[in-house]
């Protein structure tokens, strides 16, 4: 199961929105993937982090294995 593509999920610090978007390779799509601004409460405190811990820790572990 390692080496799939993982959802990504961002989230404002300030609010707690978040949103959950499917994994797209290494593309940031701003508003899809990635957000700048908080769309609830135009905050940047944004976060952006991966699905679960485990699928971090083998990214970290293995930068070399791509998930696209
Ligand atoms: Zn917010």
């Amino acid at each position: 199961m390692w080496g799939k593509a993982r959802n990504l999920t961002s989230e404002c610090l300030d609010c707690s929105w978040r949103k959950t978007s499917p994994p797209a390779g290494d593309v940031l799509m701003q508003g899809l993937t990635y957000f700048k601004h908080c769309p609830a409460c135009g905050g940047e405190n944004m976060i952006r982090r991966e699905s679960t811990d485990i699928e971090q820790l083998v990214e970290r572990l293995m930068p070399w294995r791509r998930v696209d």
